[in-house]
């Protein structure tokens, strides 16, 4: 027995790259999938079915269920419709896994409004309005649940040309954490991964040229633990994974420095203090 068997599971950008891998890993685990992708290109330009249909297709291939849907994560019509559309084909809903995602890089001199807006309104606004949507679907259910959402070293770190996808996904962190914290005590964990892999959203880079060991098929088992029964006591994690490398994300705070007296700090004490104040 698979270790989703009777669960329903919306993955959204399923159509392809790690979503597909993801959808086809929890689907082969007794999970009934629903296949969320618009279908569009890398930049998040056109729509269309083929891509979620022919991801329905292989898991029902491989004896497994799944619907497709087409709806878009970044409008509240779309986001409520793919999660009634698990509740409408399978009876309820136990996990959603914020995946979808698009690309639309330029540095931050060259960045423009529209590019600016498109990108946080897939991944960050998108993750907000799905995850709102499952939670109420979740705690109505009263049985817990799990959420994952899918965030990046570009959000954890940083990386040229890249201000609107990091700022993005470092919005995903903060909302994972929050999300994590308010949905506890409803026993639905939030968590996120951080995945490095060969998809068509990388494959042009540098580091991916030549590389076959960096695969969506190794960032699903992260997916598959985060939704299971065996993540009930982890909550607001952040999993990276890259190929092999399993590892995680985490904000530290220093533990600082206190002034004598409780006086107020000048800037050159600051600077003059630096090391011990930021020391971790
Ligand atoms: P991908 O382009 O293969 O997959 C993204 C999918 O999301 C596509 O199928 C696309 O059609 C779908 N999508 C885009 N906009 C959508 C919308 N508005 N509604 C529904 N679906 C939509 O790329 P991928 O590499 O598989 O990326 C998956 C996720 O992983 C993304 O969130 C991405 O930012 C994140 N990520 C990927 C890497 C990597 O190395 N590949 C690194 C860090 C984070």
């Amino acid at each position: 027995m698979g270790i989703l068997e009777g669960k329903v599971v919306v993955v959204t950008g399923a159509g392809g790259g790690i979503g597909r891998a993801e959808a086809l890993l929890l689907a082969e685990e007794g999970a009934r999938v629903v296949v969320n992708d618009l279908g569009g290109a890398r930049d998040g330009v056109g729509v269309g079915d083929a891509a979620a249909n022919k991801v329905v297709a292989e898991i029902r291939a491989a004896g497994g269920e799944a619907i497709a849907n087409f709806d878009t994560v970044a409008t509240l019509e779309g986001a409520q419709r793919i999660i009634a559309s698990a509740v409408e084909a399978f009876g309820r809903l136990d996990v959603l896994i914020n995946n979808a995602g698009i690309l639309r890089d330029k540095s931050l001199l060259k960045l423009t409004e529209e590019l600016w807006d498109s990108v946080i309104a897939v991944h960050l606004k998108g993750t907000f309005l799905c995850t709102q949507a499952a939670a109420k679907q979740l705690i109505a259910q009263g049985e817990g649940g799990r959420i994952v959402n899918t965030t990046s070293v570009s959000g954890m770190l940083g990386n040229f040309g890249q201000a609107n996808y990091a700022a993005a996904k470092a919005g995903v962190y903060g909302l994972t954490r929050t999300a994590a914290i308010e949905l506890q005590k409803h026993r639905i964990t939030v968590n996120a991964l951080a995945p490095i892999a060969k998809t068509r959203m990388t494959d042009d880079l540098p580091m991916f040229q030549g590389i076959d060991t960096l695969t969506p098929e190794h960032i699903a088992p992260a997916a598959l633990f985060l939704a299971s029964p065996l993540c009930a006591d982890r909550t607001g994690h952040v999993l990276a994974v890259s190929g092999s490398r399993m590892y995680a994300y985490k904000v530290v705070e220093s533990k600082g420095k206190f002034k004598d007296g409780n006086e107020v700090w000048t800037a050159s004490e600051i600077a003059a203090n630096w090391d011990a104040i930021a020391k971790v």
